[in-house]
């Protein structure tokens, strides 16, 4: 399948696709599959598309995504940027309104973003090194946050699309 990078495109698929990707969901939930088999199949279908994406000539999720910050992160990043845990907390963040001791950056595009990538790349917080989250374990207990990431995360975008592919079109039981 052609990988599509076009940022706007896949924005506007978002609106355009979005009762196909909340069936797509149900039907995910509903498949008589183990979670460990689904996982490797999201992965398997992540490293193909994400080899073919460079980041730094995307970075969308840096300028549209508040990454969750934990003291682990924040200690790591300020010490990255020779500032200490107290003046790195009161410039650059705020505290998360969806979770308990966590925090936000307090701007976005990502203050640390520059040229498309990241000036404190060696200690970014857990979060953005895992964004986008597809090779984490259990798939489909994260569906809401993949819908959600699917228009505006062009390796999210393609990973789903060839999900629906592989899983909707065929039997899946060919692909592991
Ligand atoms: S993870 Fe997704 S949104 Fe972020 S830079 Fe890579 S392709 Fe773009």
């Amino acid at each position: 399948m052609k990988i599509e990078i076009n940022l706007d495109f896949i924005k506007d698929m978002g609106e355009q696709k979005k009762d196909e990707n909340w069936k797509f969901r149900s039907y995910l939930k509903a498949l008589d599959i183990e979670p460990s088999e689904l996982d490797s199949i999201v992965r398997k279908i992540n490293n193909e598309v994400s080899s073919q994406i460079d980041c730094t000539k995307c970075a969308n999720c840096c300028k549209v995504v508040y990454p969750v910050l934990d003291e682990e992160d924040i200690t790591r990043f300020s010490s990255g940027l020779n500032k200490s845990i107290e003046e790195f907390k009161s410039v650059y963040l705020s505290i998360s309104e969806e979770e308990i001791d966590k925090f936000n950056f307090n701007a976005l595009p990502c203050p640390f973003l520059k040229d498309n990538k990241c000036t404190n790349y060696t200690h970014r917080p857990k979060d953005c090194e895992s964004f986008p989250h597809l090779n984490k374990e259990d798939f489909n207990s994260r569906l809401m946050s993949v819908i959600e990431f699917y228009s505006i995360c062009p390796i999210v975008f393609n990973v789903y699309e060839q999900l629906k592919d592989t899983l909707w079109h065929r039997d899946w039981r060919n692909y592991i």
